[in-house]
């Protein structure tokens, strides 16, 4: 797909919203489980988005931008969520950064892929900007997970950890 600004611009505003709206879920999650550093990086994380996303809205201006469907942007779920109700209150912290790291993943390799796949060269430089953020997120995440604790009963099976 070769991306268009508006069309990229859309996607990114869309991907940057659900992010805050996952980050604020998962920030009252870990106050749940009384978490209060996890909570505290997960409200970063909203603002962070929130800042993002209003700074792509000034970029996009009064420049018409297409609709997307949901499917186009939303994070996934975690593997075990039944549903939309099964989602609150399912993670630890642990899990809760896992989870936050791999959609922070699917945000990284999209814009990279948008950046290797367009003709557009506004496109192409926004989009390694984006790339390099959401790296910075991946990083950050991966230093949260290094300093907590595993729980007993994994998530799911992954040797790698
Ligand atoms: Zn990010």
């Amino acid at each position: 797909m070769d991306y268009s600004l508006p069309v990229f611009l859309a996607h990114a505003i869309a991907l940057e919203r659900e992010a805050a709206e996952r980050y604020l879920e998962l920030a009252d999650m870990m106050e749940a489980h009384r978490n209060d550093a996890v909570s505290a990086l997960f409200r970063d994380m909203v603002r962070y988005s929130n800042l993002h996303h209003d700074s792509i809205v000034a970029r996009a201006g009064s420049m018409p931008l297409p609709a997307l469907k949901s499917w186009e942007y939303r994070w996934s779920r975690p593997p075990e969520a039944g549903g939309e109700e099964a989602f609150d209150y399912m993670l630890d912290p642990y899990n809760a950064l896992r989870y936050a790291r791999e959609n922070e993943m699917r945000a990284m390799e999209y814009y990279t892929a948008v950046g290797l796949n367009t003709q557009d060269p506004e496109v192409r430089r926004l989009a390694a900007e984006f790339a390099a953020e959401e790296t910075e997120h991946v990083e950050a995440l991966d230093d949260w997970l290094a300093r907590t604790p595993r729980p007993s009963a994994p998530w799911r099976d992954d040797p790698q950890r």
